[in-house]
């Protein structure tokens, strides 16, 4: 329990030039109250009809802003008074008081407020200036705020522009990237429709078509796939990623075969399962194999290596390919970003494989990293943590 100071020592630091008369008249009006640490004295927007003056130890003003963060407007000490703004307007109260420590207060209720005002010069005058600098103060919260507002609209508003922009250029991506093959595929059906291709040249026409209509088919499926992925959480369930990895294997032995690269996988025994989604997770480690596998050499090795290192589950995939520069670096995540030649080499491919492990792994809150050096190739790493 604080020890009370005698109000007549506190009183004239509130209200300078108090007379004597006049701080008896306040002191037989009030009654000294005590609060412990965290009690609350006043609520916002409550209607209370009382006036405190702080006799000892510190009170905090709060506020609460755009309905959910409360702050700290200001501490107030001894010989600081609140309350009144709502007693002479009849008003809920603007802020919330508490104690900061165990506190002592003076207190009035509304009819020896009104009863001292009426009686005391120095009191009123007290309260006017007070009640102006509040006023003040109110005012520049109000100007802070708004500032605050307009930065967070225009930020909303550039978010905007450019998620608007990003959607444009994602749709002429598209369109162009469905225009070649359908190009292809429909000018060797009129061909095959006319009967001008016999023979190998019938073989090679409808391969071509088959090739690509599948084009088409994987590129849908993976803009399906993304726009999935950014519309709903899949459920996460425990994943063995060595599992995973198989099933990738499995799926890739025969492309490995005919592209005469060797496919590796060295899976680390023991390995902590992790929390995810198995479906997303075999579809980003395609993604890496199928680049490791395209960007190798003939007679090339990818390696497929699993790993765990404190609370971290790792995926690795290492090619001895042709490398990434590193001015590309920056740029091989980006939805449509991709290099279709090499020196003299040609390569498929749309630039949707790496965006998709990118979200995948960012959903499993994982990380990927590459380490690449041209000429000598790649190294593809996720990493989850463990379960
Ligand atoms: P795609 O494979 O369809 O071209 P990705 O998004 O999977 O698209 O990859 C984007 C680009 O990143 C590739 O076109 C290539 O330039 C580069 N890249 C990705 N993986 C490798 C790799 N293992 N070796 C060399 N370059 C790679």
């Amino acid at each position: 329990m604080t020890t009370r100071r005698a109000p007549s020592k506190i009183i004239p630091r509130a209200f300078p030039g108090i007379k004597p008369s006049e701080i008896e008249e306040l002191i037989a009006n009030s009654q000294v109250r005590s609060y412990e640490p965290g009690a609350v004295l006043c609520r916002e927007n409550a209607v209370e009809d009382r006036f405190y003056m702080i006799l000892e130890g510190d009170a905090e003003v709060t506020k609460i802003i755009n309905n959910t963060e409360a702050r700290l407007l200001k501490t107030l000490g001894a010989g600081d008074f609140f309350g009144e703004m709502a007693l002479i307007h009849n008003a809920p109260r603007a802020a919330t008081v508490s104690a900061k420590s165990a506190l002592t207060t003076l207190e009035l209720d509304k009819k020896g407020f009104d009863r001292v005002l009426h009686s005391s010069s120095s009191i009123a005058m007290a309260m006017v200036s007070e009640i102006s600098n509040r006023l003040r103060s109110n005012d520049q919260l109000a100007v802070d705020d708004l500032r605050l507002r307009a930065s967070e609209l225009a930020e909303a508003y550039q978010k905007l522009a450019e998620q608007d922009l990003a959607r444009r250029e994602f749709l002429s991506n598209i369109a162009h990237e469905l225009r070649t093959p359908l190009m292809v595929a429909s000018g060797y059906l009129q061909m095959l429709q006319k009967g001008i291709m016999v023979g190998d040249q019938l073989t090679v026409g409808i391969d071509t078509v088959a090739r690509n209509v599948q084009q088409i088919v994987s590129l849908v499926n993976d803009i399906l796939f993304l726009q999935e992925m950014e519309l709903v959480l899949p459920e996460f369930q425990s994943v063995d990623l060595n599992e995973v990895a198989s099933a990738v294997m499995e799926k890739y032995k025969t492309k490995a075969v005919e592209r005469d690269v060797n496919l590796r996988f060295a899976p680390s025994l023991n390995l902590p399962r992790v929390s995810g989604d198995a479906k997303s997770l075999e579809r980003a480690l395609m993604a890496l194999v199928d680049n490791a596998i395209k960007f190798s050499p003939k007679g090339g090795v990818v390696n497929l290596g699993s790993n765990a290192l404190g609370d971290q589950v790792m995926i690795a995939v290492e090619d001895h390919g042709i490398g990434i520069p590193k001015e590309n670096m920056a740029r091989i995540f980006d939805r449509f970003y991709h290099v279709e030649k090499h020196e003299d080499n040609l390569f498929s491919g749309i630039g949707l494989g790496l965006a998709i492990t990118k979200q995948v792994i960012e959903q499993h809150q994982g990380n990927l990293t590459v380490t690449s050096a041209p000429g000598k190739g790649s190294t593809f790493t996720m990493t989850l943590k463990k379960k």
